[in-house]
Formats: C-alpha cells, sequence, structure tokens
C-alpha cells in the first residue's frame, strides 16, 4: 500500500470503477426499504459555486448511509434549465438558448461527476428536453380539463421602447427596464392562472403532517396563505347602485370607518368620480401604473393616495364617507377595496394623519377613556364603544354579533379570506414550455390533443428583445388548424413560468424514461414520497408550496396516492467566504475582491486605503468565492467534503476557512497512516481473526472496543433525523485517536477499529474509505457493507462478572456494570440469550438477585 495519501489518484480510480461496477444504479429489489435522497435540481448557470457543493455532499451522506443502513436509494440529479438568463445570453451574445443550456448542462455535469456524487445519471432528467416538457404540458392540459387552469386579464411590467413585456427580474430597482433603460409601465393583459387558492385550506392543513419540516419553513408558508377569518361588508355608493364591497378581519370596528379606498386600477374607479376631479384621479392613477406591486406595498414607505370626490355610505351608521384611491390597495387582492379605520389600524392611522381624515375611536382598553387623543393606532381587542346597539361588548363578541347583523341586514356576509393568490403561470417568453392550447375564432379555447404533444419550441428563432415575445413573431408555429373543427386558428404564444417546470421534477425521477406516461403509477407511488429533500430557505415558499400544490392536484386526477410531496426538509445554511471591505465606500463599490488583495496588509488597490474584513454569502459581486474546482485539486474531494460536513451544523451558515481545510487534510492522512501500517504489519503478527471470547480482553483492549462502539453509536444516533453531520465526524477523529494510541496492533479488536473506523467514515469522505476498505483486504465496495452495529455491552465501564442461573444451575456468565442496582441485574440477566433459551415456555415464579454475584430465575 502506498504510504502516501494521493487523493486524486485514488479519486479518479474510484470514480470510474463506481461507474462500471454500476455502484449508484438505482435497485429495483422491492424488498428492502425504499429511500428517496433529493437534493434541489440546480440551474444550468454555467459553473457550481461551493454553495451547490455544501447542498449535494449533505444529500450524498445521506444517501450513502442509507444504502448502508440496507434501504434501496433513489438519489438523482437533473436541471432546472428554463429560464430567463438564456435568452438574455441570446439577446446579448446570439448564442441560441438551446445550445447555451446543454453546454453549461455538460460543464456541470462533468463537475458533479469529478465530485464523486453517487447520482443515478441514468435518471437525469433537464426540464428544456421535449420528453420532459411534454409531461409539463401534459399537465397543464390535466389542470385545464379540472377546471384548474385559467384565463384572466393581469398587470404585466411593460417596456414603452422596446415594446415588451419584461419579467420582474428584468425590471431594476430602479424601475427601470434592465434593455432600453424605460421606465416600467403596468399594461393589463390577458395570462393564464393555476388556481391554487382552490387548495389554500389544503396546503395550510397539511402543513401539520410534515412533521420533518423545519417550523421556520412551515411558518413561512402558513403566512404565505395567510388565512383569516372576518367579513366582507358592502357600502354603497351615493347616487348609484352599485356597492363597494370590502373584506375586513375587524368587523368590530365598522363603526369607526371613516372613509373608504379603492385601488386605482378598480372598475369602480372612474364611475365615482365626478368630472371636478377626473384630470387629478386620472393624472395619480398613470403615476401609480408605474410603481411594482413591491414597490406599492413596502412596509415603511409613506402611502400616497387622493380623493374621487365620490362618497359611500356607511351601512351600519347610515354616514356619508369620502371615496378614496391608493397605491397601496392592489386590484388583484381581495375585493380591490379596502375600509379606513384609522383609529384601530396602524396603516389606516398614518394615511388618515397625513391627509386629514377623521379618526373616530370604537374600541377602548378596559378602564379607557373613549375620549382620550390617540397618538396611534390601537390595535388590541377591547370594549365597544360608539357602535350603537353593540356598544360595551367585548369586541372578540362584538365582531361575530356585527357579522350576523350584516349578514341578517343585507350589509355583508361572514368570509374566510387567503392572502394567497391565483398563481400567475404565464410569461411573455421563449426558453420556457409553450402552453398547450390553441385559439380557434369558432371553437374558443382548445386544448392540444395528448396525441400532439409535445408542442416543440421552434428553434431558428431571432432575439432582438423588441417587440411581441419570440414566439409570437413566428407565424409558421403560430398559424395551425384548429384541432376541433379544422378551421385556420393560432397557437398560444405564451410560455410556462419555470416554476411549474419544478414543481413536478421529483415524479419524473422514480420512471424517468417512460415515453408513454409521465410516470408509471406504481413506480411513483412506491418510490414517493421525497424521504429527504435537502436544498436552500431560498425556496421555502414558491417552490416549495408549488410542489405541494401539484401534487395535490395530481392525486386529485388519480395519479398519486399521497399528500405530500417532501416528508423531511432540510435547508441547508449558505457558505460565507472571506470579504473584504473599505468602510469608506458605499454601495456595491465597498466590496473589494479577495484576489486583488495582500491578505497580510489588505488595503483597496485604487486608494490605498486600509481594507476590514468581514464573513458574507460567497458572491461574484463580492469576489468572496472560493472555486469548488481550487480546493479539489489543492486537497481533494474527500477533504473539502470532511471539511463542508464538519464546519457547521447543516442548517447553519459555514464560514469558509482555509486552515479548516488544511485540518480536515491532515485528518484524512492520518487515518491513512493508521491503515496504511496495519496493512503493513508482518502478515503473521496482523490479525485476520474475528474476535471471539468477549471475556478474556484485557483492560487496554476492553478500553478501545469501548470507544469503538461508542463512535457507532454517536455517529449512527447523529445520522438520525436531524443529521448532526459536524458531531459525527468529530467521532470519528476521536476513534482514530484512541487507535493510535493503542499499544497491541496485532490484537483483533484493533482489526476491529480500523475497519470500524473505514466503514463510519464512508458516507463522509468515500473515496478514501473505498481505498482502505480494499487495502484491508475487501473484494466489494464498502458503499454496500453492512452499517456497523453498537455492542452496547462493549460500551459497559467498570464491569462486575454476573452469574445468571436457571433454577440454581450457571446457564450464562455477562459482565454489567459495577453500578447496576438489583432491577438493572435482573433486566441485564433476562437479556442473556443464553438464559432465555432456558427459560423459553416456562413461567417465572421467583426471581433472586445477589447483588454484585448472581441472578437465579425460578421457573416451571
Ligand atoms: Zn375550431
Amino acid at each position: 500500500m502506498e504510504s502516501r495519501y494521493n487523493a486524486a489518484a485514488i479519486e479518479k480510480k474510484w470514480q470510474k470503477e463506481w461507474d462500471e461496477r454500476g455502484l449508484d444504479k438505482t435497485p429495483e429489489d422491492k424488498t428492502k426499504p425504499k429511500f428517496y435522497a433529493l437534493s434541489m435540481f440546480p440551474y444550468p448557470s454555467g459553473n457550481l459555486h461551493m454553495g451547490h457543493v455544501r447542498n449535494y455532499t449533505i444529500t450524498d451522506a445521506i444517501a450513502r448511509l442509507k444504502r448502508m443502513q440496507g434501504y434501496r436509494v433513489l438519489h438523482p440529479m437533473g436541471w432546472d434549465a428554463f429560464g430567463l438568463p438564456a435568452e438574455n445570453a441570446a439577446i446579448d451574445r446570439g448564442v441560441p438558448p438551446a445550445q447555451w443550456t446543454n453546454q453549461n448542462i455538460a460543464h456541470m455535469k462533468g463537475q458533479l461527476q469529478q465530485l464523486g456524487f453517487s447520482l443515478d445519471w441514468e435518471r437525469e432528467v433537464a426540464t428544456c428536453a421535449p420528453d420532459y416538457y411534454k409531461w409539463t404540458q401534459w399537465i397543464f392540459l390535466q389542470f385545464l380539463e379540472a377546471g384548474l387552469a385559467y384565463q384572466k386579464e393581469a398587470a404585466v411590467n411593460w417596456d414603452p421602447i422596446d415594446q415588451t413585456v419584461l419579467a420582474n427580474e428584468q425590471v431594476d430597482s430602479e424601475g427601470r427596464s434592465w434593455r432600453s433603460g424605460a421606465i416600467v409601465e403596468r399594461k393589463l393583459l390577458r395570462q393564464w392562472f393555476f388556481k391554487i387558492t382552490d387548495y389554500a385550506e389544503q396546503l395550510l392543513n397539511d402543513l401539520d403532517k410534515l412533521d420533518g419540516w423545519p417550523d421556520r419553513v412551515k411558518t413561512m408558508q402558513a403566512n404565505w396563505i395567510g388565512k383569516s377569518v372576518g367579513a366582507t361588508l358592502e357600502f354603497p355608493v351615493v347616487g348609484m347602485d352599485d356597492k363597494i364591497g370590502v373584506f375586513t378581519t375587524r368587523p368590530d370596528t365598522v363603526y369607526g370607518v371613516s372613509y373608504v379606498v379603492l385601488a386605482p386600477e378598480h372598475p369602480l374607479t372612474p364611475k365615482v368620480t365626478p368630472k371636478s376631479q377626473k384630470q387629478a384621479v386620472d393624472a395619480f392613477i398613470k403615476e401609480i401604473a408605474e410603481e411594482s406591486e413591491l414597490e406599492r406595498t413596502a412596509e415603511g414607505k409613506p402611502k400616497r393616495g387622493i380623493p374621487t370626490g365620490g362618497k359611500a355610505i356607511n351601512p351600519f351608521t347610515g354616514e356619508e364617507i369620502p371615496i378614496w384611491i391608493a397605491d397601496y390597495v392592489l386590484y388583484e387582492y381581495g375585493t380591490g377595496a379596502v375600509m379606513g379605520v384609522p383609529a384601530h389600524d396602524k396603516r389606516d392611522f398614518q394615511f388618515a394623519g397625513e391627509n386629514n381624515l377623521p379618526i373616530k375611536t370604537v374600541i377602548i382598553p378596559e378602564g379607557g377613556d373613549a375620549n382620550d387623543p390617540l397618538d396611534t393606532a390601537y390595535v388590541e381587542p377591547g370594549i365597544m364603544v360608539n357602535s350603537g346597539q353593540f356598544d360595551g361588548l367585548p369586541s372578540p363578541e362584538g365582531k361575530e354579533k356585527i357579522i350576523a347583523y350584516a349578514e341578517e341586514k343585507g350589509y355583508g356576509k361572514a368570509r374566510i379570506q387567503y392572502r394567497l393568490r391565483d398563481w400567475l403561470i404565464s410569461r411573455q417568453r421563449y426558453w420556457g414550455a409553450p402552453i398547450p392550447v390553441i385559439h380557434c375564432p369558432s371553437c374558443g379555447i382548445v386544448p392540444v390533443p395528448n396525441a400532439d404533444l409535445p408542442v416543440p419550441l421552434p428553434e431558428n428563432v431571432e432575439f432582438s428583445g423588441r417587440g411581441p415575445s419570440p414566439l409570437a413573431q413566428m407565424d409558421d408555429w403560430v398559424n395551425v388548424p384548429c384541432p376541433s373543427c379544422g378551421e385556420p386558428a393560432k397557437r398560444e404564444t405564451d410560455t410556462m413560468d419555470t416554476f411549474i417546470d419544478s414543481s413536478w421534477y421529483f415524479l419524473r425521477y422514480p420512471d424517468a424514461q417512460n415515453e408513454k406516461e409521465i410516470c408509471e403509477k406504481d413506480k411513483v407511488n412506491d418510490w414517493m414520497p421525497v424521504d429527504q429533500y435537502v436544498g436552500g430557505i431560498e425556496h421555502a415558499i414558491l417552490h416549495l408550496l408549488y410542489s405541494r400544490f401539484v401534487t395535490k392536484g395530481l392525486r386529485d386526477r388519480g395519479l398519486l396516492d399521497f399528500d405530500e410531496p417532501f416528508q423531511r426538509l432540510l435547508t441547508q445554511g449558505m457558505v460565507q467566504g472571506k470579504t473584504y471591505f473599505n468602510p469608506n465606500k458605499g454601495g456595491k463599490d465597498k466590496w473589494i475582491p479577495s484576489a486583488s488583495v495582500n491578505p497580510n496588509d489588505p488595503r483597496d488597490p485604487q486608494t490605498n486605503e486600509p481594507l476590514e474584513l468581514c464573513y458574507a454569502t460567497m458572491s461574484k459581486s463580492k469576489g468572496n468565492g472560493v472555486a469548488p474546482e481550487d480546493v479539489i485539486s489543492n486537497y481533494g474531494v474527500d477533504t473539502a467534503r470532511m471539511f463542508i460536513l464538519f464546519k457547521a451544523p447543516p442548517e447553519k451558515d459555514l464560514e469558509w476557512d482555509d486552515a479548516d481545510v488544511e485540518g480536515q487534510f491532515r485528518f484524512l492522512n492520518r487515518v491513512w497512516r493508521l491503515v496504511a501500517d496495519f496493512v503493513g504489519m508482518d502478515a503473521e503478527k496482523k490479525s485476520k481473526k474475528k474476535l471471539k471470547d468477549k471475556a478474556s480482553l484485557t483492560k487496554e483492549e476492553k478500553n478501545l472496543r469501548r470507544a469503538i462502539h461508542t463512535a457507532i453509536k454517536e455517529v449512527s444516533e447523529d445520522m438520525e433525523g436531524d443529521y448532526q453531520f459536524n458531531t459525527a465526524i468529530s467521532e470519528l477523529m476521536k476513534l482514530s485517536n484512541a487507535l493510535s494510541d493503542f499499544p497491541r496492533k496485532e490484537s483483533p479488536v484493533y482489526r476491529e477499529g480500523i475497519e470500524t473506523l473505514t466503514i463510519l467514515m464512508a458516507p463522509f469522505a468515500p473515496h478514501i474509505a473505498e481505498e482502505l476498505w480494499h487495502e484491508l483486504g475487501y473484494e466489494t465496495s464498502v458503499h454496500t457493507a453492512q452499517w456497523v452495529k453498537c455492542d452496547s455491552e462493549a460500551l459497559v465501564v467498570d464491569e462486575i462478572t454476573l452469574v445468571i442461573q436457571v433454577m440454581g444451575k450457571k446457564r450464562d456468565v455477562i459482565q454489567v456494570p459495577a453500578s447496576a442496582s438489583k432491577a438493572e441485574l435482573e433486566q441485564y440477566a433476562r437479556e442473556s440469550e443464553a438464559v432465555q433459551k432456558f427459560l423459553e415456555g416456562k413461567e417465572i415464579k421467583k426471581v433472586i438477585v445477589v447483588p454484585g454475584k448472581l441472578v437465579n430465575f425460578v421457573a416451571m
């Protein structure tokens, strides 16, 4: 055996060998329990970064462990390959999106293979491949048939210079187009939606089933769904038949309403506006149209609004109140109108203060006074005042009474509302799955027949970044006969949001090459749900929510027989790098790339000012990244993995530290020498025998066995549930120290220790573990070896010898802790296999325990 650890050589060798042996292929043998380990698949941007490596290393360690624990493991990988960057590359550099994407995939796949992940590449998927997006389109048609897909008008980002719709990512922080620099406008267009709101209640309730998810992710999802219980109340417009519907969670404050606010886009806005106010209202609407939804609703931003001049009636008081429009009310959300209760809502309090609107107290704290001036809104429950017949009621009770009264009088209805809105899925872009419908002048919307799927993305497309989406400019693609009547018709030119592609990919891996179906029912229901999903917290809301929704939708179409796609979720922390910044500079300029800094005397290369150091998430803009390939070429894959897993618990941020990387490299070298020395020992002296007579072990041997089995116990426990890789690796270090210190290398216990350490290391440092395993004389892979079991007897400290008798006859002698109580002694005795044989079929009449000596069972 080589005396020196040569990571590059053994990693290459084993990656080739594993591939040839088909080690990473998914077993079909259903006698074993299944385990589906999944990393969130990457966008093929061109290069793997350290965040990817961390994510996939965590999943890989789990997959390898589970395989050794006797599971059949599915551990696949794919590419979330549609989306804007490919299209931008086409506009900027004239590279066709498919070419750009496929080149990136090829490069990144090579990087993943170099990292030796135990991925089943036969199941690779790419969402931009026709044999994948065929099924994305099929799901769309399933949802269309189920009434879960529909069209309605919605606001999009409009670039008035290039005359094109922009994605949110193409609008900069100042609201300008990334390309033309024009101020982006909001424009209403017909858009496709998925009716996720139909599943709001289920998506909320089923969070309770997800025991293996971080609480904070579940809370984020619940907040996003945002269930609130309240009422819709109607305010008649003065002088018209129209009524303004508002939803409120606080009907108990309705007597304090001093105005109502419409969304500027609300269809009632022009109707309620008298001529005298028309000019001002139109100007305001135009101004608001330039703001994004995010800007309009941003916390802390002043709310802008103007009176329309129209008036409404508060049906509870009969009072006339002014109708306003304001930027913070969105037409797409709720009824597109709100009631203003400044005394009991913080935002309304601010708005009323800025616009001199009346503030009327209708809830007071116990012992409070309705005439006390308010310096902030009182939002807590309390006692109702100035509320007619409801005066004196506690407000929670008043809320119910007011809802009942509103229903009785026809002023409104009880209602549950969700913050969740329907999912806008259509994009006016090229690089996505075409929405598979045809618009026929006679038949309307006609689904493309399943047999005609996929609707292919045409090639030879011109990308100018101007005008309608590239697909809409392709006449020979757009113009097709109607599948229903055969008359000339037009294809839908919108493509689907890439979040749809990623909302079902995990269903494809169980049967990735199926050409006839999205997946065979038996296979998908066998492998799903995913047992362990690993990915970034940035996907805590949308990706996970959409995946849960699509799963439920397909379940209701009879394809799936489970409710939730991901049993357990691990959201790994970020990878942070040493980051230099110039404290005298602001904005993006303050970050100074590490490459241009002398670490011994860090100075700004432009100004020569001294720099400060912090840790920040690795990014191009900060120039603080560490390239995975550099670490691999310096130390090898296994060192990188060990560092990543050891440096921080998986869900916490990880600070990249070269000294700690070096530390892991030294540890692997120590283990290498330990095994090399053992393998190099004289064949005569080296023990090949398995341990038999545990009772005759010396004290030193017992101590080493205790260290070995403590390591097994601790590592196995750390790898259950929360995956504490960092403490598991500490245990490996302790065991390696115990082995180094042990003097009698020819003892069978020493061999047991060396082999155990090799097995325990396999999930973390798979290549070196495999090499050592073979040097120890094994032909088969360490990754198919059985995970080691803890011998609890070996953990016992300060033992005594306990004689166990059945009917006065000695049947077994065991080692037990000296400190064991009488009850514990009896329990140890009952657990003895030898004794159990003699007790079989008999009834124990009496147990005699002589502490420190013996246990005797009287049984017949
Ligand atoms: Zn037709």
